[in-house]
């Protein structure tokens, strides 16, 4: 079997450690990785900022400068020549899916798509009726803020969720497609805050089984990511037990992902990865 950390950020990150992403590979080496995916985020779409609604350093740090894409390759393709004998370094980015910029987005995968391996499509921003877009994991406050009545009723901020990853996995974004869709369980980071409940309503269920035949269909993998599992009020894993039962009964690939924008994160709770590919088998 091959182990993989296929969900990583780098020290160019603008809302990460700024550790080195050196060290982050020779940590994942000496934790017996055999793959190693760097996936960065992309810059955010010009225009992005008129059109959203959060505070200003949400926006700011959420993805690269445009000024940093090839300095982020070249620390990249550096990396996976210098340790092409102890790991494999996969390059790509994680992509904010946003409804109304895909041009923009499939224009940046057409340019970067070919130095890349494996990308991730990831919902972080979610509109509101009016069409302002607004963070689901910068804080709880700005959640509030833009979905505060949807907070009494979750399944219905569950729903909208949903609907859009749903989306975003049916949106053709070019040859350059990521592959992988990213914590699709996002919505939930800030479950204990908000009390949120545990499980999804049949409503939700029923997207979420759409969202799997589409990934199925579309040979889209699943992010098994464990960063909720150490953030203080998600406290589970993405995509949870739920979906991931889901996941697996129609043979969805899953990969894991640690997510780490430190040293310390990378391959943060592996095991537990492993333990659910045996249930059930
Ligand atoms: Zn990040
Ligand atoms: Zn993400």
């Amino acid at each position: 079997m091959v182990k993989i950390d296929g969900h990583t950020h780098t020290e160019l990150c603008p809302h990460g450690s700024h550790e080195s992403t050196r060290k982050m590979v020779e940590r994942a080496i000496q934790l017996g990785f055999d793959e190693y995916w760097m996936t960065e985020h992309a810059p955010m779409p010009a225009g992005f900022a008129s059109v959203f609604g959060g505070p200003l350093d949400d926006y700011e740090s959420e993805g690269l400068a445009d000024s940093q894409v090839d300095d982020y390759l070249k620390l990249a393709t550096d990396l996976q020549a210098e340790y092409q004998h102890d790991i494999q370094i996969k390059i790509g980015f994680e992509i904010d899916y946003l409804h109304d910029f895909t041009d923009s987005i499939t224009n940046f995968l057409a340019e970067y798509g070919p130095y890349t391996q494996h990308n991730i499509l990831s919902v972080h921003y979610l509109q509101d009726d009016d069409g302002t877009y607004w963070g689901i994991d910068y804080d709880p406050d700005e959640l509030k803020t833009g979905f505060g009545q949807e907070l009494h009723a979750p399944q219905r901020l569950y729903s909208r969720y949903f609907k859009t990853v749903l989306e975003s996995a049916q949106t053709d974004l070019g040859r350059w497609q990521p592959d992988k869709m990213g914590h699709i369980s996002l919505i939930k980071k800030y479950q204990d805050y908000f009390k949120f409940p545990e499980l999804f309503d049949q409503t939700n269920l029923a997207l979420i089984q759409k969202i799997l035949r589409v990934m199925a269909k579309r040979h889209l993998s699943l992010d098994v990511n464990s960063a909720g599992l150490y953030k203080k009020f998600c406290n589970d894993f993405y995509p949870g037990t739920q979906i991931f039962t889901m996941a697996k009964q129609i043979d969805i690939p899953m990969v894991f992902g640690s997510d780490a924008h430190a040293i310390d994160e990378v391959g943060r709770g592996y095991h537990l990865n492993e333990l659910f590919k045996r249930v059930d088998n």
